[in-house]
């Protein structure tokens, strides 16, 4: 990913940015252009990062062929989170064991390092979750 890019996301990535629709309240994360309502009128809305599992899995097999993927220390958990505002997303449950994970269990976003790459060392960091 370009550095120009990589910039241009760090609000939405940091702060787990969405969007709230002024007319019906419906609130969306990744952020969208229009609502589910068909509603234009939309605005920045800043999630709290916290919420629960609705399922899970353990991924076991890494993905070797694919440098860019931040996925390639095994095994790790990947979840469908809800947010307590309402969307839901996928994300990485970080520092638990396995016997903790359960669906309906509540977590919290941290910032972690996704994965660093090129000559030149670009770093990114993402959203992940853990066992709140
Ligand atoms: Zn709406």
């Amino acid at each position: 990913m370009a550095i120009p890019r990589i910039w241009r996301q760090i609000e939405e990535k940091y702060n787990l940015v969405g969007t709230l629709c002024k007319d019906c309240k419906k609130k969306h994360f990744p952020p969208r252009e229009v609502c589910s309502c068909g509603c234009y009128d939309l605005e920045k809305y800043r999630f709290l990062g916290k919420g629960e599992i609705v399922t899970y899995t353990v991924i076991r097999i890494s993905s070797e062929d694919n440098e860019d993927t931040p996925f390639r220390n095994i095994p790790y958990v990947l979840a469908i989170v809800r947010l307590d505002e309402g969307p839901s997303l996928t994300a990485q449950i970080v520092q638990c064991s396995e016997s903790e994970l359960m669906i309906g269990k509540k977590v919290e976003m941290v910032f972690r390092k996704l994965l660093e790459k090129g000559e030149k060392g670009v770093i990114q960091y993402g959203y992940k979750f853990r066992i709140a």
